[in-house]
Order: C-alpha cells, then structure tokens, then sequence
C-alpha cells in the first residue's frame, strides 16, 4: 500500500509539472504574430504522416536514419509498457496485462528486441557524437550545455533501456523459480541471456527486480519533464511542427502587407495609404515573429543538416542556420522569465538581432533555401533572417554597402545595376 500511495504521488507531481511547463511553452509560442496554416487539411496531414511520423527526410543518409527510426519507434512502443506499468504502480498488481496471454507473449517479445534495438543504436549515436569526426556536430553552437544535453538524453536512454531489460531478468529468473507473483508471463529473447549471471538468492533476485522497475518509471517521470529544456522536445512538436508546415514554394518570400499597400497607394493615387501608424517593419525580437517561427525554434531538434549544406557555413562565414534557430529559442526563453517575473513590462531592454544574432551572421545569408530543404521537421531559418534584414533595412536603415549601393541603383535606374536606363540595351552592341 505504501509503494502504491508514493508511486501515485511521484506519478501525479510528474503529470503536473509536464502539464506547467507544456502550458508555458504554449504561452511563449502564443506571443508570436498570427498567421494562418490551416488551409489544405489533407495535404498537411499527409506531410504530417510522411515528414514526422515516416521520417521521410531523414533517410537521406541511410545509416543515422535506421538507428534512428529504431529509438523512435522502440520510444513509441515500449511505451504501451509503460501503460502495464503505471497500472500495476497505481493498484499493486503485477503484469497486469499477463492475462492476454499468448499476445502478451509477443508483446514482451518486441519489447525486448526493440529495447536492445534502442540501447545499440544510443551507444553508437554517442560514439559518432564524440569519437567520431563529423563536421555537423562540430558547431561552436554545440559546445557547453547543447553537447551536454545530447550526451545527457542519449545516456538516460541507455540507462532506462538497462534497467528494463535486467528488471525483466530478475522477473524471468523468479518466474523459473515459482516465486509468487512472479508467475509464468512474457517472452525474453534479450533478458534471458542474463538470467546466468543474477544471483540466486530469492529475496536479492526481487530487490533487483524491483530496484530495476522503479528506477525505469522515476527514469521515465524525469525524462518527461527535462524533455521541455531540451532539444529532444521535438519527438512531440515535430507533430505539430510538419502539419503546419508553409505550403507555399519556398523561394517565395513573404511581402509586408502594410508597406505593399503604402507603395501602391504612392503608385496609384486612388489606393488610400493603410490606416494608423505601422508598428514594426520586419523582426527586431521574438514578438515580432509568427507563433510558426517561434514553435520551429522549440522543434529544432539541433541535428546540423541544415549547417551542414548551408553555403555560407561550408565557406567560412558566421552563418549557421542551426544557431539561427538555438538563438531564437534561447532569447524566446529568456523574454518569458522576464515576462514572467515582469507582468505588463514587456520590454528587457534586449533583442534577438545584436544581442543574440549578428549582423554579420544575417548578410553572410545567400537566400538558397538549402536548410529549409534539408531540415527533417520542416523548420524555416530563412524566414527569421529575411524578417531580421528587413528591420534592418526599413527601421534603420542599416545595410552592408554593397547592398545600399544596389538600393541607390533601383531608385535612381528602376534596376539594379548602375547604368542609366538609356543605356540597358548597350550590351547588344
Ligand atoms: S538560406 Fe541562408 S541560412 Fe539557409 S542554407 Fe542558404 S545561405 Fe544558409
Ligand atoms: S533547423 Fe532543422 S536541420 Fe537545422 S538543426 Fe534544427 S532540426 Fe536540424
């Protein structure tokens, strides 16, 4: 009754914590500006089902994709376990779905081959993260707590998986030994291979078991609830992330409305100018991007690919768009302590562009589409850096020379290039 009364209370503390910082991170994604993804209902499901759930992009490098798939589809279903175990948590029994018999059999089964499945592939995940020399786990943005956090899920993982499968040993071998409750349930392809090397003694055999079996649902409680400070959020937004994906061709960029209609109203005296003063041209800080941009920002799951075939970061330039997205979520987490702790003071004093992404980072962008192209859960850098050149340029009319020199160009030729329009057609001779 005991372990019962304290794996209710740790179950719900978990439950009510994940339900806070869930509802905080809707929040923050709430203070971006509308915009609607919501037409095409089909199109984007079936995005959905291709894109997050299929994993469809990943498999362009065969290899880290299998490994992949595996921890994601041993994540999915060995949590259909996890259901068997917080039943017996909450009401005592043991194996509660043992009843189902031969299915209960096969279940154990696949779990098993999927735990050891998901428990290869993080060991080997680890090696290529810090033995290996690959060049997209390289960025200066991976150092310190990024590299941590890689390291920290990967380990927890093998952990949990470790405990599953000698929780299940322990079981197996009391099973053998007509311990009660431990009564005759499941299949053990991977756990019987160490029923040998546990010990004997009846009473040590359950304190392993049963260590094994809390330690792997605290395991899971906490895991849930680190999910939202790190990168491994995505396993739940990528979901959202591909459903909402932008339908449109990704070389077309978006105009800002208010100064489309200002410019047609100077063209066309019979258009009136937009009504009421224009808030803000372009992004300056986090508010000033779509709820869209800001839930990319807490889906990126910070792989690299998109670093990884940026031109601008393969030549050397500053630009990585995998920062890009980082940045955008660390200043989105820092606005909301503020906002948090400062009701109605919507204003720190700091902004995404100069204190988090420089100028520099901004101009070294070729506009390739490239990372938007190779981003596994359909996430955009391009259009934050588009929305950040643009406040650069309308509010403060700041621009590297080379492109204010273009600017004098269109407006005193209607092009471009530096010839008087009189002499467009010379190249023809
Ligand atoms: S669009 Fe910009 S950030 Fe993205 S890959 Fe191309 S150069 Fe890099
Ligand atoms: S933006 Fe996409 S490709 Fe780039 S690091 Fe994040 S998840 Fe990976």
């Amino acid at each position: 009754m005991i372990s019962q009364i304290i794996f209710l209370c740790l179950f719900t503390a978990a439950i009510v914590m994940f339900s806070l910082n869930a509802r905080r991170i809707y929040r923050n994604i709430k203070l971006g500006k509308p915009v609607d993804r919501t037409e095409h209902p089909g199109e984007r499901l079936k995005l959905m089902l291709l894109v997050a759930f299929g994993q469809k992009k990943m498999f362009k490098k065969p290899l880290p994709a299998l490994l992949h798939l595996m921890v994601y589809i041993g994540f999915c279903i060995i949590n259909i376990e996890m259901l068997e175990i917080v039943i017996d948590g909450i009401f005592g029994t043991h194996r509660v779905f043992a009843q189902m018999g031969e299915f209960y059999n096969f279940l154990i089964f696949c779990f098993e081959i999927l735990a050891f499945g998901v428990l290869f592939s993080c060991i080997i995940f680890l090696i290529r993260r810090n033995v290996m020399s690959i060049f997209r786990f390289k960025g200066s943005e991976l150092k310190n707590w990024p590299k941590t956090d890689a390291n920290l899920i990967l380990l927890t993982e093998i952990l949990l998986m470790s405990a599953f499968i000698i929780m299940n040993a322990a079981d197996y071998k009391l099973q053998e030994m007509h311990i009660p409750p431990y009564s005759a349930a499941g299949s053990f392809p991977i756990s019987n291979l160490l029923v040998e090397v546990l010990p004997n003694n009846t009473s040590t055999l359950i304190a392993i078991e049963r260590s094994a079996w809390w330690f792997h649902i605290i395991g899971v409680m906490l895991f849930l609830n680190y999910l939202p400070i790190s990168k491994h959020l995505h396993i739940l937004l990528a979901f959202p992330n591909t459903y909402f994906t932008k339908l449109d061709p990704k070389g077309k960029f978006e105009n800002i409305e208010s100064v489309t209609m200002e410019v047609k109203a100077m063209l066309n005296p019979s258009i009136p100018p937009p009504d009421g003063e224009i808030a803000r041209f372009g992004v300056k800080d986090v508010q000033d991007l779509t709820w869209k941009n800001l839930l990319d920002a807490y889906t990126c799951t910070e792989c690299g690919r998109c670093t990884a075939a940026c031109p601008a970061n393969i030549t050397g330039k500053l630009l990585s768009p995998r920062k890009i997205m980082m940045d955008t979520r660390d200043r989105l987490e820092e606005l909301s302590v503020h906002l948090s702790s400062n009701p109605g003071q919507k204003d720190d004093g700091k902004a995404l562009i100069d204190d988090y992404i420089t100028r520099e980072e901004l101009w070294a962008c070729t506009t390739c589409n490239a990372c938007v192209e190779q981003c596994p859960v359909n996430i955009n850098p391009l259009e934050i850096i588009i929305g950040l050149r643009q406040y650069a340029v309308l509010e403060e009319s700041k621009a590297p020379s080379s492109v204010n020199a273009m600017f004098t160009n269109i407006e005193n030729n209607g092009a471009p290039w530096k010839y008087a329009q009189a002499d467009r057609a010379n190249w023809a001779k």
